[in-house]
């Protein structure tokens, strides 16, 4: 017998992975230049010169010191220097206690839900439009996920709903700013209100709510927005980190997870985001890329080609009588689809071999999502094909 949860959950890829496994078979047969893939988030600028030359020092080294087990949280070496940046970013001090690192954001993410999941009817709130992943992560540490739908299209928090899903069962809150799917940035002032919220509604129901903020997209932000330290607006954060999409390494699975010393019960909630860590079987990052971050964490995000795509695909796309969001930040935009079906006009955009994704998945299915860490010329020659489609409407 197996895990029938488990093979549902093997068998079903996201739509994301559907279309990205579509458009590689499809290169095949009409030729990649003639697939327009806008469905997954893979990083299309290469990692920072600083991170090659990282490796290829960390790759001089003996091989023993590279390749062993470091303890679960990490060499001490990459803690610091995680902890050295964060002191430096957010003005406040970090030390190698807050780091634990992991393999990358989903690992991070994991390990904070396991740690919070305290029975069968824990529940996690996320915010729609939301990373589809989240459904997985809350149901595999054994919660339940509860969604807050969007107030409006600019993304920002819907408190009224948030204030009525909380109860006593409601164990954490996913925050993702910069966004995925939307690229929204969440204000200092929306924070401050979700703050003001999670603290009078843990006093209500007589535990902690705890905000699990993950950050993946947070040195990718544009036009000198400032992205708010979600722990500033509230103690009991924890943060999960990534450098997948800032350092395009996605494929070297390295982050962190972040409890800041004002975290209530900082100890307990150490060991037990740790012990479910290790109740995963995550007993240590990659090595090799732990020495790596030691060398690189202060080296920033190479955000120029995404800022010039995100340029060209937002006035092209709304000049052409698209509506959506300006997105501050990550590299998505998350835009209404004509008729205000996105599935199908997916699947309309699917015929002409553009590939964007529907946003069913994010709990948003009016809209779809187009990724934009992708070749430049590939969306001047995409452009075209989504006047096609909302010129010629449902067909
Ligand atoms: N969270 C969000 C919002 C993401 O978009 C992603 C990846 O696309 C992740 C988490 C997972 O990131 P990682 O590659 O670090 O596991």
């Amino acid at each position: 017998m197996v895990s029938e949860k488990m093979v549902v959950l093997g068998k079903n890829r996201s739509n994301m992975r559907e279309l990205f496994a579509y458009g590689l078979e499809q290169a095949k047969i009409v030729g990649k230049e003639n697939v327009f893939d806008f469905s997954i988030g893979n990083p299309s600028v290469p990692p920072p010169d600083a991170v090659g030359d990282a490796f290829m020092e960390v790759l001089t080294q003996p091989a023993l010191q590279i390749h062993g087990y470091t303890p679960a949280v990490g060499c001490d070496e990459a803690r610091d220097a995680v902890a050295a940046h964060l002191t430096k970013l957010l003005k406040r001090p970090f030390t190698r206690r807050n780091v634990y690192i992991t393999c990358g954001a989903a690992a991070a993410l994991m390990a904070s839900l396991k740690g919070f999941c305290i029975d069968y009817k824990s529940e996690f709130i996320v915010f729609a439009p939301f990373f589809p992943e989240y459904r997985c992560f809350v149901e595999s540490a054994g919660g339940v996920l509860r969604v807050v739908p969007p107030e409006d299209d600019r993304f920002q928090i819907n408190f009224k709903a948030l204030e009525e899903t909380i109860n006593e069962h409601t164990q954490g809150v996913i925050v993702n700013t910069p966004n995925n799917p939307t690229g929204a940035v969440y204000t200092k002032e929306v924070l401050q209100r979700l703050g003001e919220i999670l603290r009078k509604k843990s006093k209500e129901i007589g535990h902690t709510i705890y905000i699990i903020s993950d950050e993946p997209y947070r040195e990718l932000v544009y036009d000198d927005k400032e992205v708010a330290f979600v722990p500033d607006y509230y103690d009991n954060t924890i943060v999960c980190y990534s450098y997948s999409k800032t350092l395009s390494l996605p494929g070297d699975r390295i982050g962190y997870m972040c409890v800041p010393d004002t975290m209530e019960n900082f100890d307990e909630v150490c060991w037990a985001t740790a012990g479910a860590a290790r109740a995963m079987g995550y007993v240590c990052a990659p090595a090799i890329m732990q020495h790596v971050i030691a060398r690189c964490a202060d080296v920033p995000a190479n955000k120029e080609v995404y800022a010039r795509n995100r340029k060209i695909l937002y006035e092209g796309l709304t000049a052409m009588g698209y509506e959506c969001v300006y997105p501050d930040g990550a590299f998505y935009l998350f835009v209404r689809a004509p008729e205000g079906n996105a599935k199908e006009f997916c699947e309309r955009a699917k015929k002409l071999n553009l590939l964007v994704v529907m946003g069913d998945d994010f709990g948003c299915p009016t809209h779809f999502r187009v990724s934009y860490c992708v070749q430049t010329e590939m969306i001047e020659r995409a452009l075209p094909l989504f006047n096609t489609l909302i010129e010629n409407g449902q067909s």
